[in-house]
């Protein structure tokens, strides 16, 4: 395994907002499947950062995700957690006891017609960009929604909900950014087309949630792998949307595995409990990830 360099990293506890909240990170793993190295990495580097700050350091459970969220996963994330020797303030926070906030803040963006019923699913965008090939996909890779879908039925039922972008770009005034490591970053958010809020299934779609639970948290340092970099300006646009406050972001080297490749679950990245079992020690573990 290989962690690519830090860069300005360390700088960062240094870089605190204007605002008068203390400082407060969190680690918020989904409970879709074992944590692997790359979320051991991320969760010590929130408590380095959360320590050398003298803020806090919260637990969130990202179970917004009711098909995938399994109890026996959540269970051993907090084992993996108290075997690394990480302990939380407060007790852990769990999306799906959350569920009023994010239909709140959902009802908040539908009523301001930045939100709308969209009936298309996503088989059925399929089939149309089959006969295109320049049919825009967003950065996570999906297909996104054509905007002709956008004023069909307000009212429709049985769909899901999507953040109508233009809209909400425009109410925005195009003038969202984010705080990087000490830069201002540049945005990208019409990348993302006209992302899902709420599911067809009823579920909430991370992006909302995340924004919601973030600031009702009152975090105000996000710690996370570069694989989220991308959606920070979606969840911009969503922060500026609902007048939440602006956190502080730093997305960090994700670690790789021999081939160069993203550890995954669907790749079988070793989980930190088969490591344990084959005898790794937390303080090794500690070690070898730098900390
Ligand atoms: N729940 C996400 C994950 O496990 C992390 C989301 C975030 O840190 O914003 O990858």
């Amino acid at each position: 395994m290989t962690v690519e360099p830090l860069g300005r990293l360390n700088q960062y506890s240094s870089i605190m907002p204007d605002g008068q909240l203390p400082p407060a990170f969190r680690f918020a793993p989904s409970p879709n499947g074992y944590l692997h190295l790359g979320h051991a990495y991320s969760a010590l580097l929130n408590e380095k950062l959360a320590r050398e700050a003298g803020g806090k350091l919260l637990l969130r459970i990202e179970d917004v995700d009711r098909h995938r969220s399994k109890p026996e996963f959540e269970t051993a994330i907090y084992e993996d957690l108290e075997w690394m020797g990480i302990t939380f303030d407060g007790p852990p926070r769990r999306q799906s006891e959350h569920l009023p906030l994010y239909q709140k803040a959902l009802d908040f963006l539908v009523a301001r017609g930045l939100a709308y019923v969209s009936t298309i699913s996503r088989r059925d965008i399929g089939i149309l960009a089959a006969k295109d090939a320049n049919w825009p996909r967003d950065p996570d890779g999906a297909l996104l929604s054509p905007a002709s879908e956008r004023y069909l039925d307000h009212t429709a039922s049985g769909g899901a909900i999507r953040l109508n972008l233009d809209a909400a770009l425009a109410a925005c005034q195009n003038t969202v950014s984010w705080r990087e490591d000490g830069a201002v970053f540049p945005f990208e958010a019409n990348k993302w087309g006209d992302v899902v809020l709420k599911s067809r299934d009823q579920s909430f779609a991370y992006h909302l949630a995340v924004v919601v639970d973030d600031a009702d948290q009152k975090v105000t340092h996000i710690v996370r792998g570069q694989d989220l970099h991308a959606a920070t300006a979606i969840h911009r646009v969503l922060q500026k949307l609902l007048a939440l406050p602006e956190p502080d972001y730093l997305h960090h080297a994700l670690i790789l595995d021999e081939t160069g490749g993203k550890l995954s679950k669907s790749r079988h990245s070793p989980s930190i409990r088969s490591l344990r079992e084959a005898g790794l020690t937390a303080a090794g573990l500690r070690r070898n990830l730098g900390f």
